[in-house]
């Protein structure tokens, strides 16, 4: 009932010419958004010129914004703007947000209920690393993160938030979660949307997980029934890759 989501992030990476021959090359190749929503996320520079030149029914969607809409913010990237441009998705809350950025989960909130408020839906990622994993703290860690992020938003917005299970000791590494642990993680995530809104809102909301995710190991993690889709960070970089996971079945 939950339609699946392959999601794509390139972070700081490709050029404006490569961005453009990637939306191209992909047209045509794209399954229809009724059977799998197929959302690829990029540099603001990019994301006119991908929105010109794409005709499938990819989204293009912003990697980051601000909490403002608008005014004295030097160098961020206001919600408003990326909304008027026709952006549905932001993802909020990535794990290199967090660590090089510095962004707390108090910061992370106001920038969910902000793409909220511009009529855009939140891709919200929690991670989580592997000292946190073995002691077992992870449990909390994540409840915490999940909590924190969604705080007063309200329940007719949650049902279309998209939130991300990503490991940081799975993210960049080659070494994807393997599949049950990628479950419980998810799992996890779910029940926690379930104990602060309702079991109906929480089998709405897409829970995705993400970390060196490939065309190979995309199949074994599409298996479990709390994970809804991906977001792949390296694997999105390659138009073929990027086309086999949204293709996936
Ligand atoms: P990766 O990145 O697929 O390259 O591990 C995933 C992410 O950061 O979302």
């Amino acid at each position: 009932m939950r339609t699946p989501f392959i999601g794509g992030n390139w972070k700081m990476n490709l050029s404006l010419q490569a961005a453009t021959e990637f939306v191209e090359t992909i047209n045509n190749q794209i399954p229809p958004a009724s059977e799998v929503e197929t959302v690829l996320a990029a540099s603001p520079l990019f994301l006119q010129t991908m929105l010109e030149h794409n005709e499938s029914p990819l989204q293009v969607a912003a990697e980051n914004c601000y909490y403002e809409d608008e005014g004295a913010f030097t160098g961020e990237v206001s919600p408003k703007a990326l909304s008027e441009m026709g952006i549905k998705y932001v993802i909020v809350g990535h794990s290199e947000r967090r660590k090089y950025f510095h962004e707390t989960n108090d910061l992370i909130n106001k920038k969910v209920q902000a793409v909220f408020r511009n009529h855009m839906y939140p891709i919200i990622c929690c991670d989580e690393t592997m000292g946190r994993y073995e002691n077992g703290d992870h449990i909390s860690w994540m409840v915490n993160q999940v909590t924190a992020a969604i705080q007063q938003v309200a329940a007719t917005d949650m049902r279309h938030a998209v939130v991300a299970y990503e490991p940081s000791w799975a993210i960049g590494t080659g070494h994807t979660a393997p599949a049950d642990a990628a479950e419980e993680g998810c799992y996890l995530i779910r029940q926690t949307i379930a104990d602060i809104y309702s079991d109906e809102i929480a089998n709405q909301v897409r829970i995705l997980y993400g970390g060196s995710v490939n065309a190979e190991n995309i199949h074994e993690l599409m298996k479990q029934p709390d994970i809804d889709g991906v977001l792949a960070g390296k694997a999105s970089l390659s138009p073929q890759e990027f086309v086999q996971l949204a293709n996936f079945n």
